[in-house]
């Protein structure tokens, strides 16, 4: 039998993400050992029941004990005093990574408690449902999605190697770039399209009785597809918000000003100009399709 890729590997949080990345180590034998800790006693038993861990803990410091790979994976605002609690546990070649939907707020977060920072390797899979909980996962959550690292100038290559090997054999494929420049593109790909949808759907919400039942009835005709990206975990989302404060409001601001422009078009019935938009962003879509990003 191959050689595992870690011997002793440690979930701090084992939700969606964490879960189904534990389900995917299990079943393709990447790491002798997994463990977890979560916060409630629910949880815990929900990963040892599901067969996906060997021990469950509450301490992230009890959990982190020998392992040679820590993954964080619990929403980012806990992130710090996580960091805080596992540093004086970790073993000097111990490899930490994360899987938080923000980067640079993450690499300053961790950064400010570990012993060592070359050893710490920031990610991200662009891969994810509206689902939480360790029975969301599945292990094929990130078979052919984009995971994003986010290695900065003090990360030793061989540790960011061994991270990136680890996703490939989880099905993914690997891009690496800065923390910033990571922010910044997920404010527009992700971020954003997420305030919309908060957006629409609490405009929605607002809506006196009768109208708000006819939306949900005829929700087919274009907002069910917001509601789903609304349905999304609420602290996981404030985190994301509170911790990608500048890539955000850049993006908004610039979406802000779009909208103006297509509001006035509106208004003065400019068709053209309508049109010739709505033309333009057809192709983005088709640009998904091909780059076989659509589900
Ligand atoms: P999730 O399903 O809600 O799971 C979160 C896990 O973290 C649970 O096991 C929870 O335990 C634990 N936890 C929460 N707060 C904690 C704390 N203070 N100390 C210790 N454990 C704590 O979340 P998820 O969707 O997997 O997201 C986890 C991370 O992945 C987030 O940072 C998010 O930004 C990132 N991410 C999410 C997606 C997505 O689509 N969901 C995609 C990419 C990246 P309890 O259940 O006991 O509270």
């Amino acid at each position: 039998m191959a050689d595992t890729m870690f011997k002793k590997v440690a979930f701090i949080g084992i939700g969606l993400i964490g879960s189904s990345m534990a389900r995917r180590m299990k079943a393709d034998g990447l790491a002798d050992e997994i463990v977890c800790c979560a916060r409630s006693e629910a949880t815990r038993a929900k990963a040892l029941e599901l067969g996906i861990v060997s021990q469950a803990v509450e301490n992230p410091a009890a959990a982190v004990y020998g392992a040679d790979l820590v993954v964080i994976a619990t929403p980012i605002g806990s992130y710090g005093t996580i960091a805080e609690a596992i540093a004086p546990v970790l073993k000097a070649d111990t490899i930490v990574t994360d899987v938080g939907s923000v980067k640079q707020a993450v690499v300053d977060a961790v950064g400010a408690h570990l012993p060592s920072v070359k050893n710490f390797v920031p990610g991200h899979p662009i891969a994810g449902t509206e689902h939480s909980g360790p029975e969301s996962g599945f292990p094929e959550l990130f078979e052919q999605r984009w995971t994003i690292l986010t290695p900065t100038e003090d990360t030793d290559p061989a540790a960011t190697e061994r991270v990136t090997a680890l996703w490939r054999a989880m099905g993914a494929m690997v891009d690496h770039m800065t923390p910033s420049h990571h922010d910044m593109v997920l404010a527009i790909t992700s971020h954003l399209p997420h305030l919309i949808a908060y957006t629409i759907v609490g405009t929605a919400t607002d809506l006196e009785d009768d109208l708000r039942q006819e939306v949900i009835k005829y929700s087919a005709s274009g907002f069910r597809d917001f509601t789903r990206i609304a349905a999304s975990d609420p602290v996981m989302w404030r985190d994301i918000f509170l911790n990608n404060k500048e890539a955000t409001l850049e993006i908004l601001q610039r979406f802000s000003e779009d909208l103006t422009t297509l509001q006035r078009a509106i208004r003065r019935g400019e068709g053209d100009a309508l049109e010739t938009l709505f033309a333009r962003t057809r192709k983005i879509r088709r640009g998904i399709i091909d780059a076989n990003q659509a589900d």
